[in-house]
């Protein structure tokens, strides 16, 4: 069988890597890497295996655009494989709109409307599919498979996915898709082997990294979520302000004198736990200076009470709560988030064990009450699991 290459593109990096899959259906992680520093100083890198790093790259500012970054990962992968080649790529790509409710190959036609989804995620679906049409062109032979943030959500009730809005703005697509359902795809069927009583039942998964949410599960599907139309809402995250009421945004333009693109850039890259602390995104950063940081300790604060009201929202959606389950950076390595979270969720029944942390979880409660669990999230390997089913 051959190689599966997954990458994510944005607009300043290419990551990459690249699986092996095998007759069990498990996934060999041979290469993993990026390229950092789009249009600023770009720069190459990569592990293999083991963990160990390949000879790296860089570049002056000018010396590798967007298109020849592609070129050079695939070159660069060409002559690693071992003899092997590549069977397929897989693209995670943000926005699925309202007609793709699961992952597809690209061709033509899917390309078309791909393309025609842009205005809904002007910012990141570019980025997403810039690559896609580069090894359109250099490798047209090579099968690509995309994979959207949105699809997991698809089957929300309505209800939850309406703004209220006139029906005809509702209608042209203004409406809460949900983001990060990558993440949630690969929790939801980790969940179903490392707690399956749970899995089953009423959860929230709060995916705690540089971009944050929540998404209720009930029965392992989705059923609503703290990021709506943009992967601006919700909670606070390191750089973006989550939601806030609409009307500051008018503020901003006349009290201000912002453009609207000046209001987007604040919203979306200074704001959160960076904007908040004045110091930093990073919340092994604010963590470190908290205790004589007056913004880093109001930063954090902000974060857990904004998951503690929207866990307290999700839970009314689904009728009650049986388990809460972090992943992401943050979910995954801050046990001092996880705790504030668990004991502001003692209302409903959560108790933290102490010796949890200790043994690693993936429980970190006493059992008896409602359950909560760390669970390391994968995105790629939804991303490989679908292009190598798309790609026979
Ligand atoms: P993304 O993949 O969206 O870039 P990650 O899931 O890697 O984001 O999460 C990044 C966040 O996780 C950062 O805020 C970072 O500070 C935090 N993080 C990573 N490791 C730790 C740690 N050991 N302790 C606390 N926070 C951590």
């Amino acid at each position: 069988m051959g190689l599966c290459l997954v990458l994510n593109a944005g607009s300043s990096s290419i990551k990459f890597q690249v699986l092996e899959p095998g007759a069990d259906g498990t996934l060999r992680r041979l290469w993993r890497g990026t390229i950092e520093g789009l249009g600023t100083a770009p720069r190459f890198s990569a592990r293999d295996e083991a963990g160990d790093a390949a000879p790296g790259r860089a570049w002056d500012r000018a010396g590798l655009d967007h298109e020849h970054a592609t070129l050079f990962l695939l070159d660069w992968i060409a002559g690693h494989l071992a003899g092997r080649s590549l069977q397929a790529v897989g693209h995670r790509v943000v926005h699925g709109g309202s007609d793709f409710v699961e992952a597809v190959r690209v061709d033509d036609r899917v390309m078309a409307r791909l393309e025609a989804l842009v205005p809904l995620a002007p910012l990141h679906q570019p980025h997403n599919l810039a690559p896609i049409r580069h090894i359109r062109a250099h490798a047209p032979e090579l099968p690509q498979i995309v994979a959207f943030d949105t699809a997991f959500h698809h089957g929300q009730p309505e209800v939850a996915r309406a703004f209220a809005l006139p029906a005809r703005i509702t209608e042209a697509g203004v409406r809460r898709y949900g983001f990060h359902g990558l993440s949630y795809a690969y929790v939801a069927g980790r969940l179903a082997e490392v707690a399956p009583e749970i899995a089953q039942g009423r959860v929230v998964v709060a995916h705690l990294g540089s971009g944050a949410s929540l998404c209720a599960l009930r029965a392992g599907r989705s059923v609503a979520s703290t990021m709506g139309f943009s992967a601006l809402d919700g909670l606070p995250m390191g750089t973006r302000s989550g939601s806030l009421d609409p009307a500051v945004i008018f503020h901003l333009i006349r009290a201000f004198g912002m453009t609207p693109d000046e209001a987007e850039r604040m919203l979306y890259n200074e704001s959160g736990l960076l904007g908040v602390s004045g110091l930093s995104n990073d919340m092994r950063r604010l963590r470190e200076a908290a205790p004589a940081h007056d913004g880093a300790r109001r930063a954090i604060d902000l974060f857990v009470y904004r998951i503690l009201r929207e866990v307290g929202s999700l839970t009314a959606a689904l009728g009650g709560l049986d388990g809460l389950v972090f992943t992401a950076g943050i979910g995954e390595n801050d046990a001092a988030t996880r705790a504030a979270v668990i004991e502001g969720l003692g209302w409903a029944g959560f108790r933290l064990d102490p010796d949890a942390k200790a043994a690693g979880g993936p429980r970190l409660t006493r059992s008896g009450g409602p359950s909560a669990w760390v669970i390391a999230t994968d995105e790629e390997c939804v991303i490989a699991r679908e292009t190598m089913r798309l790609a026979g």
